[in-house]
């Protein structure tokens, strides 16, 4: 499947990207973990962007669009999983011409519903490890150990960006670029609003119903069952607190 994942920041685009990825093998490129991961290890992006990431403004469309069109190279037999981008309309549009070119369209825009209030409250509790980029909540999905990953050991941390008041600037501003490109996208007809509300494997299971409706998994009986043997500690935990 090609989709992309669109809601404000804290909707659980990362959470829920990450288990397609495990559970169904399907790709997860995300705009916001790239450029992290490039501006820890200071590279020429890396320096490019720092100072929009950590103020929580977007990074300019060309050089966003110069970016995933490179990733996205790396074609896979079952598709791919955007999250973080597209996120205005020039760069809908931009992707949508990469994809025509490539002979793959998206499939469908995947829109995350949730209240304002449980935005805020899942950014502010968010812990990314600053080593392999793994989320946490310190409630909803805390670490075994405290201020540790379980991946990779290392430090959790609070982004930069999650930081109160710069919550808000996010969320504004989401507010202001969505609009159109929730537009764009309906008037494509390939818009799909599922309730962001819940644990991330209840919203999980309402997309995974969309997803097979609409034909969009490339063999998903074999894979979920064979992946539900090859878990990761993170799909464990995320399983092990649903079922608390
Ligand atoms: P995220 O992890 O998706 O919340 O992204 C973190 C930050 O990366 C954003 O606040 C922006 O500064 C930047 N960013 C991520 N994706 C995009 C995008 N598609 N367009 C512009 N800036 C982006």
């Amino acid at each position: 499947m090609r989709i992309v994942l669109l809601g404000p920041p804290g909707a659980g685009k990362g959470s829920l990207a990450s288990l397609y990825h495990q559970r169904l093998g399907v790709p997860h490129l995300s705009t916001g973990e790239i450029f992290r991961h490039e501006i820890a290890r200071d590279s020429r992006l890396g320096q490019r962007v720092k100072r929009y990431v950590t103020n929580g403004r977007l990074v300019p469309d060309a050089l966003v669009v110069e970016v995933m069109a490179s990733r996205l190279t790396t074609g896979s037999r079952r598709g791919f999983v955007l999250d973080g981008f597209p996120r205005t309309r020039e760069q809908a549009d931009r992707l949508d011409r990469v994809l025509e070119h490539r002979r793959q369209p998206l499939d469908g825009a995947v829109y995350l519903t949730s209240p304002e209030s449980l935005l805020v409250q899942r950014l502010s509790g968010r812990r990314v490890c600053e080593r392999c980029g793994e989320n946490y909540h310190v409630r909803r999905m805390p670490p075994k150990r405290p201020g540790r990953c379980d991946r990779c050991r290392g430090r959790l941390i609070t982004r930069k960006d999650d930081e109160p008041a710069t919550i808000r600037k996010r969320l504004a501003i989401d507010h202001r670029t969505a609009t159109p490109l929730l537009h764009y996208y309906k008037r494509r007809g390939i818009l799909y609003r599922v309730n962001g509300s819940g644990h991330v494997n209840t919203v999980f299971v309402r997309t995974l119903k969309l997803f097979r409706r609409n034909g969009w998994l490339h063999d998903p009986t074999t894979s979920l069952s064979r992946r539900r043997n090859q878990r990761s500690p993170r799909s464990r935990r995320i399983s092990r607190i649903a079922a608390a």
